[in-house]
């Protein structure tokens, strides 16, 4: 791409990332340098459900010289379909939004217990310490520690097989945990001064595909964007999205969905989204915090960023 007479490098930039403040496996300083290594411009922390890891990561922008857009995503729930959202730049701590997480993060915390106890019905046995030793301080022990737990204790090899043979939907040691209503959190990330993009809707995980109807209805409710690049669409998936974004006018992202060596293929920068949707991503947040009457966290901008 010639801008001028100059060859203007193209500016790199990844949404979706996890650190240990969730199920990721790098601290969220680590998370950064990583980023920085990766070539990356922009990086978005999204831990699930908390906002623990923005400090750490700001700080270690700063000194990579990096752009960290300090965001997270969040399990929510619609017409019983699980479904994640990602939040970028709300204040966490606004009435609503704050409720919400605290009730995510304490029904995966609850669940621990039960999902013990049916693995011990299986012979397996994990005490509460092992999984939070291995939940190296996150802001909540969820299914992705016991699975660790598991792999420390030599019962599976990695966190997939964990949840293949224990932890997935359907399997033994499931336990359903509390997720939010999907419009109220839209609703409480605008409060908030946020903006909202639903991650991989069409994901393994997901159980449906949001159609066209219910993503113009979401977008009448303050949704700002979809993930369209992301490993679990295939190229066909992939383009059906980025059609359906074009039409109902929500921003097209693509991330990696990096979790360091807690899920395989999901390379930092292994997807990344289009500058200009970028752009109007961070202007619809800009637009959200001015009406909002929070004071919602800023985009820390590492020297080497060539955006404006
Ligand atoms: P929880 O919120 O505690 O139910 O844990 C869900 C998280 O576990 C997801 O966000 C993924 O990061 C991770 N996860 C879900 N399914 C798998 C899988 N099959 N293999 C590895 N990690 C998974
Ligand atoms: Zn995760
Ligand atoms: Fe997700
Ligand atoms: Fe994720």
């Amino acid at each position: 791409m010639t801008a001028g007479n100059s060859r203007v490098a193209r500016v790199r930039i990844d949404l979706h990332t996890h650190s240990r403040a969730s199920d990721g496996t790098d601290t969220p300083a680590e998370l950064v340098r990583a980023a920085a290594r990766a070539g990356l411009d922009v990086l978005a922390i999204t831990d699930h459900d908390t906002a623990d890891g923005w400090v750490e990561a700001a700080a270690a922008a700063t000194e990579v010289g990096i752009t960290l857009v300090p965001g997270m995503e969040i399990s929510t729930i619609h017409y019983g379909r699980s479904v994640h959202l990602l939040a970028y730049l709300p204040d966490p701590t606004s009435p609503a939004l704050a409720d919400e997480l605290t009730r995510v993060l304490a029904g995966r915390e609850s669940r621990v217990p039960e999902m013990l106890d049916r693995l011990r019905g299986l012979g397996i046995e994990i005490s509460a310490d092992d999984v939070r030793a291995a939940s190296h301080g996150a802001a909540a022990t969820g299914r992705p520690h016991v699975a660790d737990a598991l792999v420390t204790l030599g019962v599976v090899a990695d966190r997939t097989e964990a949840f293949d043979r224990f932890l997935g939907a359907g399997r033994t040691a499931y336990v359903h945990r509390y997720a939010a209503p999907l419009e109220a959190t839209i609703r409480a990330v605008t409060e908030a001064g946020g903006v909202s993009v639903i991650a991989h809707p069409w994901g393994r995980g997901g159980l449906g595909r949001p159609d066209e109807t219910t993503l113009t209805q979401l977008h009448a409710v303050g949704l700002a964007g979809i993930e369209v690049d992301h490993q679990d669409h295939d190229a066909a998936a992939r383009a059906r999205l980025r059609e359906l974004a074009r039409d109902i006018g929500l921003v097209a992202t693509g991330s990696s969905d990096y979790h360091g060596t807690g899920k395989v293929d999901h390379e930092l920068g292994c997807n990344t989204t289009d500058p200009a949707e970028y752009e109007r991503l961070m202007a619809l947040a800009a637009e959200a915090a001015v009406r909002s009457d929070r004071v919602p966290p800023v985009v820390t901008y590492g020297p080497a960023t060539g955006t404006a």
